[in-house]
This record gives C-alpha cells, structure tokens and sequence, in this order.
C-alpha cells in the first residue's frame, strides 16, 4: 500500500515513515519547502523508489492536499505546530485546526484509495487539570485549555495555547467525519501520546534545533535545567518515539482500530529517573536529587492504556532502552 505522511521532515513523522518503509509500504511525505525534503532523501535513500515527497507550502489554504492525497491507501496527518513561543493563541490553533480539516476535506473529494486517516493528537488533549490523583483515559477532554485561551488570549499560558490547538483539531476531525459519515471512504484514528523521547532521525545540526519534547529532555538530563530538588517533582507520562511510530503503523493495518480514539503511553516518570538511568550508561548529567527513590515516587496522574493494547497489541520501551538509545544518539552528534 501506499501511505501519505503530512509533516514529514517532523521528529515524529520521520520514524513514522521508516516504520512503514521497513515494513513494505510505499510512502508519500508532505514538506513545506524544497529544501526540507533533502534530508530525507538522504535518511531513506536505500528506499529511493519506494519514497517521494511533495511540497505543500501552506496547509491552511483549500485544496492543500488535493493532488497529495490521489493514489494513496492511508494517511497518517502528523504536521502541527508543537512549540512554546506563540503569541497570539492562533498561531498555533489555526495550522492545528485548518491542516487537520485540509487534509480530510481533500481525502474526501480526491481520496478515492483513502481506507484510513491516522491524526495524531495528543494528550494535551485530554489532560484536563484535576485536583487529585487521576488516571486519564479516551474520555477525558481537554477542555480547560481551550476556555483559558478564549477567556486569555494572548495571556493564556504557553502550554495551553498548545494544548487549546490539539483539543480544537482533534474534535474537528471528529467533528468532520460525523457530518460525512455518508460520504467517506475511510474512517478514522486519533493517537494521543503523552511527551514523546528517543533519538532523532530528523534533521538536526545542534540542540537548540530539536523539536519541543527532545529539546527539554537533553537540557534537563545533561544542562541543568531545573533546581537538583525538582528532579524528584516533576514529571510526566511518555512514549517512545519508535514505539508511536509502529503505533502509526498498525492503526492503519487493524480495521478494529478504526473510529477508535486510542491513548498511547509507555508510563510515567520524573526527571530524575531518566538522569539515573543515563547515568547507567555513563556519561555526565545533570546534578542529580540522590535521595529520589524511584519505588516510591508518587506520580498522581496515570493513563489507561487498556484501549491500546487490545486493538493494537502496542508493546513498549522502558526508559533504560529509551535513554539508551539517546544517549548514543547524542554521543555521536558530540553534544554529551
Ligand atoms: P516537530 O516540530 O518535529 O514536527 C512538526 C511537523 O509539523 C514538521 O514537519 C513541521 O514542519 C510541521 N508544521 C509545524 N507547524 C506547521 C505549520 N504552521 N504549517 C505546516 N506544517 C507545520 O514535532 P513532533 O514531531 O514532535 O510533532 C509531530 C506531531 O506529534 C504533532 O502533531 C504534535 O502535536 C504531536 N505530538 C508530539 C509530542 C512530542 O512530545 N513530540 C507529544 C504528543 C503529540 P516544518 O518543519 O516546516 O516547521
């Protein structure tokens, strides 16, 4: 089959798509610019018939994806912007919410092969604040978020105008397909990863020019980053990026996935385990909390991921593997 991949030069996306080329499909990546599907030729040049990308400069604009989407069997929407320096609340809900309605309005007019749309979402989109200790499941929506950016705007605190934009697209592309359930061919998954680690396959020439999530894990485990007492404190759930990548893979290949909003994580953490555990592989890191026990770390907000398991059968990476691989990751780029 032949699957479409918005994003393609994304930290996602580019494990994205070597998981499917390693597994026989061919594959079709959106870029914004010429210049951002070099690297990718070059990462899946032993692929080189079996991979193209196509420039879509702006994927706001109608019609965005109609000649990308002509001809393939799936999709896996990944582009989105993930970063903490908007300004206006728009400028991350707009390409969030009109790329995400692009890319099935486009699937819906010339998608005549599409079976499956896979968009990746988030668990910002479902991590609405509690007060106590919780665990979160597909039934929880975010939708906090999205009231501090409309009562805030602007002043709405940089993780909510990213969580708003994820919580706005997702409901959108569900939205859309329950007005075209008549006419579409194909049906839909969301994927909704906590913070998402490994090494990188995208392009990268220094620290400062990885995505969101790899960016706080290198300064946090080697650069200090936070006070050596909050290394026990703060923490979160994760995935590694291999396993959402094989996530992808087999949300377009289980029919019983489809319509399925599916939470993936591999499990929680604070900082301080994953300094611990590059420490194990013995490189420098950041001043550690020493009196941070592990085994009785209190991690309040914990995910469901049942869901995953029986209609994906997604197995998972601890954070030994995970850090390891990393750390070989940055060893060979020279930055530890
Ligand atoms: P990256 O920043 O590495 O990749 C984002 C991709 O989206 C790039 O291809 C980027 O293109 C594209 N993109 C961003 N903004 C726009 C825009 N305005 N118009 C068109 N394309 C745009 O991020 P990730 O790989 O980490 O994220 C991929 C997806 O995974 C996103 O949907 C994100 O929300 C989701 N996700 C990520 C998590 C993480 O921890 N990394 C956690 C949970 C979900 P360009 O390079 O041209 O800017």
């Amino acid at each position: 089959g032949k699957v479409l991949v918005t994003g393609a030069n994304g930290y996602v996306a580019v494990w994205v798509a070597r998981t499917l080329l390693e597994q026989g499909y061919t594959v079709r990546g959106t870029v914004r610019s010429e210049s951002k599907a070099a690297h990718l030729r070059k990462v899946f040049a032993s692929y080189a018939d079996k991979f193209e990308t196509v420039v879509v400069d702006d994927i706001t604009k109608a019609g965005a994806f109609d000649e990308a989407v002509k001809g393939v069997d799936a999709i896996e929407h990944t582009a989105s912007p993930y970063h903490f320096k908007a300004g206006d609340p728009d400028e991350l809900i707009v390409p969030a919410v009109h790329g995400t309605t692009r890319i099935l309005e486009s699937a819906l007019a010339y998608g005549d092969a599409v079976r499956r749309i896979v968009v990746t979402s988030s668990t910002a989109a479902i991590m609405e604040p509690k007060s106590g200790p919780y665990t979160y499941t597909e039934l929880d929506w975010n939708d906090s978020a999205v009231e501090a950016v409309r009562t805030k705007g602007r002043a709405a605190s940089q993780p909510d105008k990213y969580r708003a934009s994820k919580v706005l697209a997702e409901r959108a592309a569900w939205e859309f397909v329950e007005k075209n359930k008549e006419r579409v061919s194909w049906d839909l998954v969301t994927l909704n990863p906590p913070f998402v680690y490994g090494p990188a396959l995208h392009e990268v020439d220094r620290p400062e020019t990885l995505n969101e999530s790899m960016h706080s894990w290198f300064h946090s485990v080697f650069k200090n980053l936070h006070e050596p007492k909050q290394l026990g404190v703060i923490g979160g759930g994760w995935i590694d990026v291999r396993d959402l990548a094989e996530a992808h893979v087999l949300a377009i290949k289980r029919p019983e996935a489809g319509g399925e909003r599916i939470l993936v994580a591999s499990g929680e953490w604070k900082w301080q385990d994953w300094i611990n555990a590059a420490r194990s592989y013995g490189v420098p890191t950041s001043t550690g909390d020493d009196s941070y026990d592990s085994a009785t770390a209190v991690h309040s907000m914990r995910f469901n991921t049942t869901k995953a398991s029986q209609l994906l059968g997604l197995k998972y990476r601890s954070i030994e593997q995970s850090t390891r691989d990393i750390v070989e990751d940055f060893k060979a780029r020279k930055w530890i």
